[in-house]
């Protein structure tokens, strides 16, 4: 017997029938003398037509009641799934972020976990072995007692930290493919599902762009040590062998990984924008005066490219940012015009930036050469360049983000076989 944390997605939540389906995956453990907490995300596309609703009502809308109206997804499905489980005779009750309650920043939209208070739910499952199904996303800030939610993908995050505040013996995702791949299996068929994956490349490849884990939810798996299974909510409840491994991909530690290659995944994101300024002067204090702007305006900044001055005199910065913060950030630059002192601005907004992550690369050499090679022999263009430790990127025409990928898949050998 233990103790699990479930989380299903907006496609294993879908319509009732599917919420049916998830309820006999929880049945299952339940009956396996499991105590089990439930997390759900709204149903697929629900939250993409409140956040549309919110833009429609005004663009400039405020965000404590965007949150207030995107949290309205998961409190449905969160309900459902507790009417279905006790139809079925088993003993259910759905929580709200509030009710819990899931303490969070006051970060409207993109609020962190503070902490959560397990001990109501615990008892629960001593006293009556009642579910907990409990609405992901959402929180609670205890300053103003608003509701907020936990950026895009947060259901991940929620599930991960319920887990470990009721000291799970592990968390499964399951969404709609069956585990965590060498890259995204929509667009490359030969990527090669994962049996284990280490917190640290699966942070990357998260980070980079592969949307199948919220980047948070994984920090906090790796803070924790819990382990997190992905797997997949479409294979029948009644296949499942419960003394079997089921298909998946777990995410642990390094030392539980026995076979390591140099090249974990491939990680693509698409959401990009580049910026460039041309004749920059080459003194003290011009990157301040670009970059200190733009964190003021809460804009994330990416790659940076600086060339090295020919003349002394002046050179040229190229950086990128979130596609959806471009106006933003190129209205910052040119306010501060008169300050920076450059000469032009350039700018893409269809671009894409091209990630190669495995943690093997710290003791191999030439990894990221390898790939200049075969972008070249494809005719894709580099536009920039950035490597750390355990990865690389490269931005891209966004038209050759496919190609790119599938280019890189083959070449670290990470085609199925
Ligand atoms: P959910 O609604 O269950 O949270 P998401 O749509 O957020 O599901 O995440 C699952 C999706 O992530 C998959 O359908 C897949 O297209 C995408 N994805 C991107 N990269 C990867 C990867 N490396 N491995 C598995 N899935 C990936
Ligand atoms: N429903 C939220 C979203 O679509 C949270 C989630 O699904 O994880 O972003
Ligand atoms: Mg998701």
């Amino acid at each position: 017997m233990g103790r699990l944390v479930m989380k299903f997605g907006g496609t294993s939540v879908a319509n009732i029938d599917r919420i049916r389906n998830v309820a006999r995956h929880v049945k299952r453990e339940v009956d396996a003398g499991h105590d089990v907490a439930v997390v759900v995300s709204a149903m697929a596309g629900k939250t993409n037509e409140l956040v549309e609703w919110c833009r429609d009502a005004s663009p400039l809308h405020d965000a404590r009641e965007y949150d207030a109206v995107v949290a309205s997804g998961e409190q449905v499905t969160s309900g459902l799934l507790a009417i279905v489980l006790q139809g079925m005779g088993i003993q259910a009750r759905s929580w709200q972020g509030w009710q819990i309650p899931i303490l969070t920043s006051d970060a409207h939209a993109s609020a962190r976990i503070l902490g959560i208070d397990g001990t109501e739910i615990s008892a629960r499952f001593k006293d009556r072995k009642e579910v907990a199904v409990i609405s992901g996303f959402q929180g609670i800030n205890p300053q103003t007692s608003r509701i907020t939610t936990l950026g895009r993908g947060g259901s991940d995050t929620s599930a991960v930290a319920i887990a470990a505040a009721i000291r799970a013996d592990r968390c499964d995702i399951y969404t709609d493919v069956d585990g965590v791949y060498t890259t995204d299996p929509r667009v490359v068929p030969k990527a090669r599902r994962l049996d284990k994956i280490a917190f640290e490349d699966m942070l990357e490849l998260a980070s980079l762009g592969a949307k199948v884990l919220q980047v948070r939810s994984v920090e906090l798996g790796m803070v924790h040590n819990m382990p997190v299974f992905v797997r997949s909510s479409f294979d029948k409840p009644e296949d499942i062998d419960p003394h079997g491994t089921p298909p998946g991909t777990l995410i642990c530690s390094e030392e539980e990984i026995m076979e390591s290659h140099v090249v974990t995944g491939i990680a693509f994101s698409k959401d990009e924008a580049q910026i460039s300024l041309r004749q920059i002067e080459d003194k003290p204090g011009v990157a301040a005066a670009i970059f200190g702007p733009l964190a003021d305006a809460n804009i994330n900044v990416d790659m940076i490219v600086q060339n090295v001055s020919e003349d002394g005199k002046t050179t040229d910065l190229t950086f990128t940012v979130p596609a959806s913060d471009y106006n933003r950030a190129r209205d910052t630059i040119t306010s501060s015009k008169a300050k920076i002192g450059y000469a032009r601005l350039d700018s893409a907004t269809d671009v894409s930036k091209v990630s190669v992550i495995g943690s093997g690369m710290r003791s191999h050499a030439g990894v990221a050469a390898k790939a200049f090679k075969a972008l070249s022999e494809r005719n894709i263009n580099i536009r920039a360049i950035t490597t750390s430790e355990i990865k690389f990127s490269v931005l891209i025409d966004a038209a050759y983000t496919e190609l790119a990928v599938r280019t890189l898949h083959t070449l670290y050998g990470l085609d199925q076989a």
